[in-house]
């Protein structure tokens, strides 16, 4: 445990467009452990732009998960009224609109106003084929989303927990994503490194599902002046847990903390089914133990 390096800051960072499920708790207490191992802050970061999914029942779901299972955090909301009043990323509109600014007067993006429909059947998983790519069609018009024109030849570079500094291509699956969508919002890639960055967030934690966007990020922020300090954050991508043979989902419903409680699970129980997961050489039954089991295994380092 020498020579660690030291962090300021990570964040807890759900999406309230859903009850939390296991998979979320087990990133929550990976964070919580290494920002404990690593002296860092824990920011609770709700990123709420998904304007038609999101419920304030989520939102309180967040807090009374987070307080059933006494995980702590040191900055953000303290409940569902103060994440309105004063985290709701509604009020950060103008930092994510400087860089959409920003990325528009370099000509880092254009117009794009195919379907969903469109792309999916030109094969989705090679990313955007490109159709408005040349169009030039104006930024400003109504109905668009913008997207970051990618190069295919770039490699990123990546910085691993705790300190390894690697290259790795850039994800086909990314090609010309999306920055902004069509309702006029900011997109996921973009808000969550304006962010970061806006919150001094150096120690990223999320599931490996989310490793082509860290790397599209990285290469985002490379492009935004403002950003740069993301590209020395450091990213731990976790093993997702899985509900059968699937990637745990919101929408199932059978894994949330709220199913679970529903049927009799108790604190501790949650704590068991994390640990278990983890192969944690005892099974903790509370956040400070977990902490320290968590931390005290090496195969975690
Ligand atoms: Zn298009």
């Amino acid at each position: 445990m020498n020579n660690l390096p030291t962090f300021t800051k990570t964040r807890l960072a759900p999406t309230p467009s859903g009850y939390l499920h296991l998979g979320n708790i087990l990133s929550f207490l990976i964070t919580s452990a290494l920002a404990r191992r690593h002296q860092a802050k824990i920011l609770l970061r709700i990123d709420d732009l998904d304007r038609s999914r999101v419920k304030d029942a989520f939102i309180d779901d967040i807090f009374e998960t987070l307080h059933f299972l006494e995980i702590p955090w040191d900055e953000g909301p303290k409940d569902t009224a103060d994440f309105k009043s004063n985290f709701s990323q509604v009020q950060r509109m103008d930092l994510y609109e400087n860089a959409l600014k920003e990325l528009a007067e370099k000509n880092a993006c254009f117009a794009c106003v195919c379907s969903r429909k469109k792309i999916v059947e030109s094969g989705k998983s090679k990313g955007y084929p490109g159709f408005c790519k040349r169009l030039h069609i104006p930024l400003s018009r109504k109905g668009c989303c913008w997207r970051y024109g990618t190069s295919r030849e770039k490699s990123v570079p990546i910085i691993i927990y705790p300190d390894q500094l690697v290259n790795s291509d850039f994800p086909v699956g990314m090609k010309d994503y999306v920055v902004r969508k069509k309702d006029g919002y900011p997109a996921y890639q973009l808000s969550s490194v304006v962010d970061d960055v806006h919150f001094g967030i150096d120690l990223i934690v999320r599931g490996v599902d989310l490793w082509d966007s860290t790397l599209a990020q990285i290469d985002l922020a490379s492009n935004l002046p403002d950003c740069q300090p993301f590209q020395s954050a450091v990213f731990f991508h976790h093993q997702l847990m899985k509900d059968g043979e699937h990637k745990m989902a919101k929408s199932s419903g059978s894994t949330s903390i709220q199913f679970l409680r529903k049927n009799g699970a108790k604190k501790a129980d949650i704590y068991r089914e994390i640990s278990k997961f983890l192969n944690l050489p005892t099974l903790a039954t509370s956040h400070d133990q977990f902490i320290e089991l968590y931390n005290r295994d090496a195969s975690q380092q």
